[in-house]
């Protein structure tokens, strides 16, 4: 008698990642599979398996086999290894993603008097057809993910409050204060507007690697990789996004490590406060070279945003979105 043996887990010390989470109809290679840490055979399941070609642990998608029509499905991987099998379902996004560079800082809220880090505030930038927009992250005492700029909101310190009472707080425009999953959801709702995912510092190392794992389960849960883009000031946390899955996008935001240092630490970017590239004039030119994304924040004023877009930076992070999109159409 044969038995087989077979392990299905779901924690993140064998998951399946894929490098890229988008297809457009030109191209026909989606991305590269791996299970880090293993050594895997993968194979394709699931409904959509048929649509698809996998060679040398690439992913091709069959020329032609995806309705004009379609915005996005899923699709299963299966990855083998000698100590059992682990699957992950990943949600493949048509690649309409707008390429204008424009971030709206916390969503899009001073001109439209919604809250900031508010779903409207995300709505608000999705209508407006910016690139991204920016939100922030932190963590309730029952480890839950919560949308908020500070630490405290309304008198309650995020980290030592509960999760209900937290999404029980009412925003100034009315809807309640959003967790990660519920922010997201609304996000992906569309595939134009990419969400750029800010983790905040946390009181310690242990909390902030807990609240990156946090933050990405509830990814892996959504299936929302095609639309996050990572930022966070904590050095820590850029690293431990990069350990649980080595092809998710982090960009740093504290400012003091130069384009050389975070090219050899393989970051995907930089999105640095805009006077550290005054003080660093060469560090534009040096980033653009080792391939870096180029990030700057928070940028209001008209002559500055020029000066950024004469610059050809990748994105300007602004609490100005509709001035910013007034200066690109121009
Ligand atoms: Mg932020």
């Amino acid at each position: 008698m044969i038995i087989f043996f077979s392990l299905i887990s779901f924690s993140t010390s064998a998951q399946p990642v894929l490098s890229n989470h988008t297809f457009s109809n030109g191209n026909n290679q989606v991305g590269l599979l791996s299970l880090p840490g293993w050594d895997a055979k993968f194979k394709l399941s699931g409904a959509n398996a048929g649509l698809f070609r996998l060679k040398a642990n690439k992913l091709y998608i069959l020329k032609g086999s995806i309705k004009p029509e379609i915005k996005w499905f899923d699709l299963t991987i299966v990855a083998e290894t000698k100590s059992g099998s682990f699957q992950q379902t990943f949600r493949l996004v048509k690649d309409e993603f707008i390429r204008n560079s424009v971030i709206a800082h916390r969503g899009a809220w001073k001109n439209t008097g919604v809250a900031e880090n508010s779903i409207a505030a995300l709505q608000q930038a999705i209508r407006l057809g910016c690139q991204g927009s920016e939100f922030d992250v932190h963590m309730s005492v029952d480890s839950v993910p919560v949308i908020n700029h500070d630490p405290t909101i309304q008198g309650q310190t995020i980290y030592t409050s509960s999760s209900a009472k937290l999404m029980a707080l009412k925003l100034a425009s009315g809807e309640n204060m959003p967790s990660l999953e519920s922010f997201l959801k609304a996000g992906m709702t569309q595939n134009n507007t990419k969400l750029i995912l800010e983790i905040k510092p946390t009181i310690n190392k242990e909390r902030a690697l807990q609240l990156t794992k946090k933050v990405m389960d509830v990814v892996i849960k959504l299936k929302a990789q095609a639309w996050i883009d990572y930022i966070s000031f904590d050095y820590a946390i850029c690293m431990e996004l990069m350990r649980l899955d080595p092809y998710v996008r982090v960009a740093y935001l504290n400012g003091d490590k130069s384009p050389e240092m975070l090219a050899a630490d393989k970051l995907w970017g930089l999105d640095y406060n805009q006077s550290v590239y005054q003080k660093n004039p060469d560090w534009i030119a040096q980033a653009k070279q080792k391939g870096l994304t180029i990030n700057a924040w928070t940028v209001n004023d008209p002559a500055l945003l020029k000066s950024f877009l004469d610059q050809k930076i990748d994105f300007i992070t602004t609490n100005e979105p509709e001035l910013l999109l007034k200066m690109i159409t121009k």
